[in-house]
């Protein structure tokens, strides 16, 4: 039977979560297909519980799932602790323990909610883009790392951004990948004018694409670059592939083109597991008052079903209900506009589930 563990987290992570256990529920029921779905504590829940964000028994029953279900973690209560037991110092441990070094971050913006961005409907209308972040590596782990006190009484900050070619290798590999099942177009962000650690990436990238991806189009672009280009002509971009910091803050950028950031799933995919979960936070401004959007939670567990368990035709179903949903008028607070439905997380939850009993 597929194991899936479910890490709710803190704050929003809890309530998004749940109605996606909800769908989940329908979803075993519907397709016949049962799972073995365990529960754990993570990040600042754990931390209040067993003093540190990810204990040995949740990260062995990660490491023994098919998948993780995360919701979010973090929140001003855990913010001042030493870094190494901080809520987001567990998620970075429970990523390199599971090797999950592919970052996929879809943003797409949904007819239904063209109007829901920033920027000018002409301009956004029709985006649909994969980031591809690289997760385990880059200057999110590199050492040395830390501060230290210096003469004169200074302290000083340290981290280091370092990557191995076969790093770059095997990321880039997902990022051709995925664009030969789309449009065959790769933009690759670096800082090569600056960087020595980015003149390999992008050496490393050319000569991948020379070897094995000639019919896939291949464009570089620095990161600062990009950072335009995207809010200019986010049309243009297919699959984005990026290094760990960079991707961070492009995959970031990518979302607020489609109006919020509760809109937004990942899959961190790799050797040993993969861990699916909403691209946003645990957001403490709004937790606890059933206002979130659930969408980035149950487009989480669509992924899940389509690149874990090949349950292509479910994950389908998944998107065309939240599609119906939208087209109704349900809205939760952060993508409400005059004229439509406001409900909170657990009703668009409700409606969610029941379209896609009717589907
Ligand atoms: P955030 O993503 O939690 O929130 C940013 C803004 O977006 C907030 O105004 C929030 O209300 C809104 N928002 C986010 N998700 C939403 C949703 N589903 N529905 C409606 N509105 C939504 O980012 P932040 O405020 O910078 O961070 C809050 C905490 O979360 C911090 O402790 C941070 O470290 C942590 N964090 C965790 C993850 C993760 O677990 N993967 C990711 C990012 C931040």
């Amino acid at each position: 039977m597929p194991k899936i563990l479910v890490i709710p987290g803190d704050g929003i992570g809890v309530e998004v979560t749940a109605v996606s256990i909800d769908l989940l529920n329908i979803i075993e029921r519907k397709s016949g297909t049962k799972f073995e779905i365990e529960e754990g504590l993570f990040g600042g829940s754990s931390i209040d519980a067993h003093g540190i964000p990810l204990t040995d028994e949740v990260k062995d029953k990660a490491l023994d799932s098919d998948a993780v279900l995360l919701g979010a973690v973090g929140g001003p209560k855990w913010e001042n602790l030493e870094h190494s037991l901080k809520p987001e110092s567990g998620l970075l441990t429970l990523r390199k323990e599971l090797d999950a070094f592919a970052n996929l971050r879809p943003a797409i913006v949904y007819p239904a909610l063209v109007d829901a961005s920033t920027l000018k409907k002409e301009i956004v209308e029709g985006v649909d883009i994969m980031v591809v972040r690289e997760l385990t590596g880059g200057i999110y782990f590199g050492q040395p790392r830390g501060i230290e006190p210096i003469a004169g009484g200074e302290q000083k900050g340290v981290n280091t951004l370092h990557y191995t070619s076969s790093e770059i290798e095997r990321v880039a590999r997902v990022a051709f990948q995925i664009a030969e099942k789309r449009n065959k177009h790769v933009t690759s962000i670096d800082k090569s004018n600056v960087l020595e650690s980015m003149v390999l990436w992008r050496d490393t990238v050319t000569e991948l694409r020379e070897k094995e991806f000639s019919h896939i189009e291949l464009e570089h672009l620095y990161v600062d670059n990009a950072a335009m280009q995207l809010i200019r002509r986010p049309k243009t971009f297919d699959v984005m592939l990026a290094g760990n910091m960079f991707g961070d803050i492009i995959s970031d950028e990518a979302a607020q083109l489609t109006g919020s950031l509760g809109m937004l799933p990942s899959a961190s995919v790799g050797n040993k597991g993969a861990i699916y979960e909403p691209v946003h936070g645990s957001a403490p401004d709004i937790a606890g008052q059933d206002i979130a959007n659930p969408i980035a939670s149950i487009l989480s567990l669509s992924m899940m079903l389509k690149y874990s368990f090949n349950m292509d035709k479910e994950s389908g179903m998944i998107e065309q209900a939240v599609k119906n949903t939208l087209d109704k008028g349900f809205r939760t607070a952060d993508i409400y506009q005059e004229g439509t439905n406001k409900v909170g997380c657990r009703e668009i939850g409700s409606a969610i589930c029941g379209e896609f009993e009717n589907l």
